[in-house]
């Protein structure tokens, strides 16, 4: 029996699969390829245990796969993630996580599988409450650009509540603070994969606001621990989980710690606030804690150095082989 990972061609999928390949499972891989990376679908190609499907999860025919009639668990990931993409594209961000989200449901009622919702921190929104524990309710606009995200994770975490009360699929909900590291598209948008790309360039590092806005960083292997035991536990079933690191930063303080790091001479310039950007975040994590004993152990610094070596061996590929 396999496991299915929609998204796969993501930054988090991506790195999801190589571990759960690496432990030896058949990985069945779905993405429609908006913003995820053929490369990363090739590097999964490398194990025969894996399988991808380009298709839209939001497509109601994706029920009609007999290959999918096989899998026990399903990580249901497919979305755009960066407020760059999915300001870009609202409604099919609207749509892979409601559409998207019932059909994974579906299928995991089908199949009597688990299901793994990736839902997010923006589910708080711009918090009133601080730090973020799972039973605060948010303070969500939707009358705004970050709404076709914010709103449509929630909105799929109400079919997940749904298919779970009315129908017992037994289902959990990740909610993912901002997780980093190599593997970031150079221009996906996001704060880390921007600001370590300028450094690594000599760009000006580009800080929105007066960078006193907060966001707690998770390092990619941190998150993809806390995913997989949140899919095994028992006592995850019907749960809302907040994975992410619980140590705050300012954007400020990321933009010095990034040029301190790369030994980077970039300028860091200050730039518009885009609306409703959040001014504070952070988890609390005594539930995962307490249900899985998760927690981060990965530091900034080090999950830092880490990307930061990576993006600056690609940035040395790309200057040797500019066509590439
Ligand atoms: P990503 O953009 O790198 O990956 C998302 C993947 O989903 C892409 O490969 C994209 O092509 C695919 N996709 C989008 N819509 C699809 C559709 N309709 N059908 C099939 N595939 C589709 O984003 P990521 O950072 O890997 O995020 C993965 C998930 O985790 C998302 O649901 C995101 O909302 C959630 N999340 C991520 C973070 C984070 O910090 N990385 C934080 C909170 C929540
Ligand atoms: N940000 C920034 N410069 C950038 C990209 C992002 O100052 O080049 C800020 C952004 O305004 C936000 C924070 O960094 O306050 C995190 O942004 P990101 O898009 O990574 O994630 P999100 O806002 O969804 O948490």
């Amino acid at each position: 029996m396999s496991v299915l990972i929609t998204g796969v061609a993501g930054f988090l999928g991506v790195h999801l699969a190589s571990a759960l390949l690496k432990d030896g499972e058949t990985v069945i891989g779905i993405d429609n390829l908006s913003t995820g990376q053929i490369r990363n679908v090739r590097k999964l190609m490398d194990f025969e245990t894996f399988h991808f499907m380009q298709f839209d999860v939001s497509d109601r025919r994706v029920l009609e796969f007999d290959l999918l009639y096989d899998v026990r668990e399903i990580y249901h990931l497919a979305s755009p993630a960066s407020p760059k993409y999915y300001q870009a594209f609202p409604f099919d961000t609207i749509r892979a996580n409601t559409d998207g989200t019932r059909n994974m449901l579906e299928l995991a009622l089908r199949n009597r599988a688990k299901l793994l919702y990736a839902s997010t921190s923006e589910a708080y929104g711009d918090p009133e409450r601080h730090p973020q524990p799972e039973e605060y309710c948010g303070n969500v606009n939707t009358w705004g650009p970050r709404a076709c995200y914010d709103e449509a994770k929630r909105m799929g975490e109400v079919i997940c509540y749904e298919y779970h009360h009315r129908f017992h699929v037994d289902v959990r909900v990740a909610r993912i603070f901002n997780t980093y590291s190599a593997g970031l598209r150079n221009d996906d948008g996001r704060v880390i994969s921007n600001f370590v790309t300028q450094a690594i360039g000599g760009e000006d590092i580009t800080v929105y606001g007066d960078g006193s806005q907060t966001r707690s960083f998770c390092y990619v292997d941190d998150n993809i621990r806390g995913l997989r035991l949140m899919m095994k536990s028992k006592e995850t079933n019907g749960e809302i989980i907040n994975i992410g690191n619980p140590k705050e930063y300012s954007i400020l303080e990321v933009a010095q710690l990034v040029k301190k790091l790369a030994d980077s001479p970039s300028r860091i310039t200050f730039h518009p606030l885009p609306k409703d950007d959040p001014k504070l975040r952070r988890p609390v994590i005594d539930k995962a804690n307490r249900l899985l004993g998760w927690k981060p152990e990965i530091e900034l610094d080090e999950g830092l150095r880490r990307t930061i070596d990576v993006y600056r061996a690609e940035f040395a590929a790309k200057v040797a082989t500019p066509s590439s």
